[in-house]
């Protein structure tokens, strides 16, 4: 009879439960140009049938993965789809995989540095690589996150111990009213609460305008209240903006104010050096946020901060416990738990590690640069498509456009544009979504998927212009 209490896997039942995970997955990989870019997300009533207690006995796997290949996964945005344009497309690099499980099975500690300092140190690299792709100086040091969120939320309490201290109620934080909203949130976690965030108008391009920052921290300043922090953005979510960074940057410096970058969706432009005036501005940041899960095209799971002065985000983190051993030297060696939050994690570097490794830095810029090209292009065609206006042109690789007609009101504008969207995405060879700006309803594309190619934004164009001349026949001739 089997001990129920020992769980452990034989070499041979491991072999053959990888070997079947690995079929199904390469095959779904290799699969992914002919899924629709959009799969259905709207049987309520079969999601309502999966809440289920877990299994007291153990189950086979081949039937679990059938499940989840054949019917819950497809039922989903298909984010590993080339045609998937819509928000910020993820990437989803294999090798990342393979890292996982490689980290999943030698399931080292890496939170702390004398754990395994050899792990670390690859960690360590990986930043160090980041750091230089994003020129930022030597005293930099980063954390690998969870995501652009945590990143942000990060660099929020670094900057708020900094400048603040222990008087945080003081302290105010501007952005502009286009910044990402884990920046609320994150300023929220952090204690900064809502009613000491400012949100700047931007211009017509939706960059903050500088002149409305400066008179909204003289305000403050004039109540009594401490301005301390400034994030922008390099390249919005809603239209791909990119705030004035240079401009910023000197403002903080006279006013002695923390200046972060979002970078989640657009740092990664910046390892491109024929990219980099696109985002001019960006290495005098005091901190940064990366995505490597967005721009560097890994799985979901990894984002990045790097903080121009090391130091202050290992004073918003250091700890002593009793129990662990000691630190290593902070000048020399790095240590993941005194930079962040978390003590026990799993071991992000690696995945990143890898992928650069198997990659090399040159085609992955090669890539990165090629996106942009790819949205640029896609612009000016769907630009020239009849109805079709562009209301922002890609600064990085993103830009939005709505559709009008001789007569029409916003409100019949939103919504043709809204209808045009769904059309394109129901046809299955490209996913599109949109977002509200300036007041009205925008269609957006973005470029960033690995996947992408010509073939891609030829079906773009194609299905957008067609869709397009349909909705201004229906609304030429109502019926
Ligand atoms: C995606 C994004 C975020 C949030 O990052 P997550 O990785 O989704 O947590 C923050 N800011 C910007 C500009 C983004 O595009």
């Amino acid at each position: 009879m089997t001990d129920p209490a020992d769980l452990e896997f034989s070499p041979d039942v491991m072999r053959a439960m990888g070997e079947a995970v690995l079929a199904r997955a390469v095959a779904h990989v290799a699969s992914a140009a002919s899924q629709p870019a959009c799969g259905r997300v709207d049987a309520l009533d079969e999601y309502r049938a999966m809440r289920a207690p877990a299994p007291e006995q153990p189950a086979a796997l081949e039937p679990l993965l059938a499940q989840l290949f054949d019917r819950w996964i497809p039922q989903s945005f298909t984010t590993i789809s080339p045609g998937y344009l819509a928000y910020i497309p993820g990437g989803g690099l294999f090798p990342a995989a393979l890292a996982d499980l490689i980290a999943d099975t030698a399931n080292r500690f890496t939170g702390i540095w004398l754990a395994a300092p050899a792990l670390v140190q690859l960690e360590a690299n990986v930043l160090d690589w980041f750091r230089d792709w994003m020129q930022f100086p030597e005293t930099t040091r980063g954390l690998l996150t969870t995501g652009g969120s945590m990143a942000n939320f990060n660099a929020i309490v670094a900057a708020r111990e900094r400048q603040l201290g222990p008087d945080i109620r003081r302290g105010v934080l501007y952005a502009s009213n286009q910044v990402h909203h884990s920046v609320l949130k994150s300023a929220k976690l952090a204690g900064i609460m809502p009613d000491r965030v400012r949100p700047i108008p931007v211009d017509e391009a939706f960059r903050m305008r500088t002149a409305e920052l400066a008179d909204a921290v003289a305000r403050d300043r004039a109540a009594g209240l401490t301005p301390f922090m400034v994030v922008s953005t390099a390249g919005t979510t809603n239209t791909g903006a990119v705030d004035p960074l240079d401009a910023i940057a000197d403002f903080c410096a006279d006013e002695r104010l923390w200046h972060h970058v979002d970078g989640a969706y657009g740092a990664f432009f910046h390892a491109c050096p024929e990219l980099r005036p696109l985002l001019a501005g960006l290495p005098r940041a005091d901190s940064l946020t990366l995505d490597p899960h967005k721009g560097l095209f890994l799985p979901y799971g990894t984002g990045a901060l790097l903080v121009r002065d090391g130091a202050a985000l290992r004073a918003a983190h250091e700890a002593d416990a009793p129990y662990l051993p000691p630190m290593p030297d902070a000048s020399e060696f790095y240590d993941p738990s005194q930079h962040g939050p978390e003590l026990s994690r799993g071991f992000p570097g690696l995945r990143v590690w890898l992928c650069v490794q198997l990659l090399g830095a040159a085609r992955l810029r090669a890539a990165i640069a090629e996106k942009r090209a790819l949205a640029v292009e896609a612009a000016r065609r769907i630009a020239a498509i009849p109805g079709i206006v562009l209301d922002a042109p890609p600064q990085l690789s993103l830009f939005a456009f709505h559709l009008t007609w001789p007569g029409a009101s916003p409100d019949a504008e939103n919504a043709a544009t809204r209808s045009l969207l769904a059309r394109v995405t129901a046809r299955g060879r490209v996913m599109l979504t949109g977002c509200t700006a300036a007041g009205r309803f925008l269609g957006r594309v973005c470029v960033l998927s690995f996947r992408t190619r010509h073939a891609q934004i030829d079906a773009c164009v194609q299905d957008l212009a067609e869709e397009s001349a349909a909705i201004l026949r229906e609304a030429a001739h109502p019926h």
